[in-house]
């Protein structure tokens, strides 16, 4: 009972990522938390320490879901001695995040509009429904770009990095947070059964949707290990690539600029 999603046309594999994220929108955060301990949050955070971007910067967080890089970005601009005194009574103002989106699940951009209202982010961010392989921005729109667990569910992954380069201004940098591959044997071995056999068992129980998060294992597994996911960012044209593994690969960070 294979999800197959490797061997259905383009437009099929979008609808059935579309459906994925439909059907877990209200649990989305809640799941994120429990399967992976929180170590989600801590990725997240070392993410855009990592980025550490300036009072200023504008940037493009793509298949951003419920927010959770967007708002790390604001609260993290926020936080940061500004530059320019005369911009920093202003708030979130100053700060244009775009948040493209597929036919993105109407119910994972609910949470997340919902999550900035409860936290009285009113301006500065702005949320617009795209899809990353074909991205609704002029060329050299963006200081930095991220993307967060969302480059695995494209069809045409080359695509999209192909489109990071294209809406960067030079100098702009692309950042990508994914999961990736976990070398040692003996640690693989075991995140393998803990995927394979917990992972689908908890999606069941907790979210009742096992296919959704059988999904989610299976697409993980075929994901470009570390090195040929570098040689794709380089492909694109990016500069001083680079990458992280966090939690011994089981998720990985990839840089690079556009020079
Ligand atoms: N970045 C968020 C995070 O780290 O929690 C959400 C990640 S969630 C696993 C993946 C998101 O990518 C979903 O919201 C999904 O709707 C969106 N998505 C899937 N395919 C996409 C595409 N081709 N273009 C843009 N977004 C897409």
């Amino acid at each position: 009972t294979h999800f197959g999603f490797q061997s259905v046309p383009k437009e099929e594999k979008e609808h059935k990522v579309y459906e994925v994220f439909e059907n877990v929108a209200s649990r989305y955060d809640l799941m994120n938390d429990v399967m992976s301990g929180g170590v989600h949050r801590l990725w997240k955070d070392h993410f855009m320490r990592q980025l550490s971007p300036m009072p200023g910067t504008k940037l493009i967080d793509v298949a951003g879901g419920t927010g959770d890089i967007a708002f790390r970005f604001l609260q993290y601009v926020g936080s940061q001695p500004s530059s320019h005194p005369q911009l920093q009574s202003q708030g979130g103002d100053e700060f244009d995040i775009k948040m493209p989106r597929e036919v993105e699940a109407q119910a994972m951009l609910d949470v997340g509009k919902q999550k900035a209202r409860e936290q009285g982010i009113t301006s500065g961010m702005s949320w617009v429904q795209g899809n990353a392989e074909n991205l609704p921005f002029p060329d050299c729109s963006f200081d930095a770009y991220t993307i967060a667990f969302g480059i695995r569910n494209c069809t045409d992954v080359q695509r999209v990095v192909d489109e990071a380069y294209r809406v960067l201004k030079r100098g702009g940098r692309f950042m990508c947070l994914e999961f990736s591959q976990v070398t040692n044997p003996v640690l693989r071995s075991v995140y393998d059964s803990y995927s394979f056999q917990v992972i689908p068992v908890m999606g069941q129980v907790i979210a009742k949707d096992w296919k959704s998060y059988q999904y989610l294992v299976e697409s993980i597994r075929q994901f470009p290990d570390q090195e040929e996911f570098a040689d794709m960012i380089r492909s694109s044209g990016f500069r001083m690539v680079t990458y992280e593994n966090l939690t011994f690969g089981v998720a990985a960070i990839h840089s690079g600029f556009k020079l």
